[in-house]
């Protein structure tokens, strides 16, 4: 089929970040295959196995974001996940982060706005979350909901959602100049995937916790929510937080896509174990002049 061949075609040791990278200039989602495994021409079981290879790169890659933060470094990482029910942002946190050391994770998944968070101006619940030095932090949903949801059920006027495109361009960009790497993914699932997820999450008693059964009606706006995620995606696609749609019919790729984009960035930070401020030798001899 045209679509693996596609996928073999591409540089298997470029960069999955450029890969998935948008290009420039209007964005029609139509366009990006939610099946295709860019970068990866093997299929789920050999896709696990470089899953689980991954693993120990980026939790020693944490582990020195880490341990800078623990001695003055100030920089961090924020992983900005955004895609529609079902399109497994949970699962990512669960299979990509679940990688790391729990204790170098800031992650916060945003709700409904609660009535002090209406109170402030949208950014606010957002800075209070940013990762502090050293933290990988994660939004599971984010400032974005801010021109998707809000703009399909028109809970402010055009006027205020439609300035916040540049407002959030300037967020990121302090972010980045004060030492975050941002990292923006969308996962994109297609309309039926969505419907068969909802499906699963109805016939398994392990799952249904998860609907609800206003997720059906939203499958009303998949148009407006596409249309809606094709401008965020086009005027928020800087140089400093660029925006990588991530094809997530297939889990197991949307594992191994992210965990590389994670490994790309933490690599690009040229991390290493911080030196130490004392004389080793001389707190060695001390040490052993003890009991
Ligand atoms: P879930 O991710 O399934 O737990 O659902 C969270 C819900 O919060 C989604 O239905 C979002 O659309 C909604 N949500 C997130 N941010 C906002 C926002 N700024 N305004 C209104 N609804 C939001
Ligand atoms: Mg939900």
């Amino acid at each position: 089929m045209a679509k693996s061949k596609a996928a073999k075609a591409r540089p298997r040791d470029g960069r999955v970040s450029d890969m998935v990278r948008v290009p420039r200039g209007p964005v029609d989602l139509s366009a990006f295959d939610t099946t295709a495994t860019p970068g990866f021409d093997g299929d789920k079981e050999a896709g696990k196995v470089a899953l689980a290879d991954l693993g120990p790169r980026i939790a020693d890659l944490q582990e020195k974001l880490f341990a800078e933060g623990a001695t003055g470094g100030r920089r961090s990482l924020l992983l900005v996940l955004q895609g529609m029910d079902t399109s497994g942002k949970g699962g990512t946190v669960r299979h990509v982060l679940g990688q790391v050391d729990p204790q170098g994770v800031a992650h916060t998944a945003f709700k409904v706005p609660t009535a002090e968070e209406k109170a402030h101006d949208f950014l606010w619940r957002f800075r209070r979350a940013l990762p502090g030095p050293g933290m990988l932090g994660v939004f599971d949903r984010s400032y974005f909901e801010d021109v998707l949801v809000v703009r399909v059920h028109d809970l402010v006027p055009k006027q205020t959602w439609s300035r916040r495109y540049a407002t959030i361009n300037r967020f990121e960009e302090s972010l980045v100049s004060k030492g975050t790497v941002v990292v923006k993914c969308f996962l994109h699932i297609s309309r039926q995937e969505s419907r068969d997820r909802l499906l699963a999450r109805l016939d398994d008693p392990t799952k249904q916790w998860k609907f609800k059964p206003g997720d059906i009606d939203e499958r009303e706006y998949w148009g407006a929510y596409e249309q809606a995620y094709a401008d965020a995606l086009e005027k928020c696609n800087t140089d400093s937080a660029p925006w990588h749609v991530i094809p997530s019919d297939r889990k197991w790729y949307r594992n191994w896509a992210i965990t590389n984009l994670l490994v790309e960035h933490l690599e690009a930070m040229a991390l290493d174990w911080p030196k130490p401020d004392f004389d080793v030798e001389e707190q060695r001899r001390r040490l052993l002049a003890t009991e």
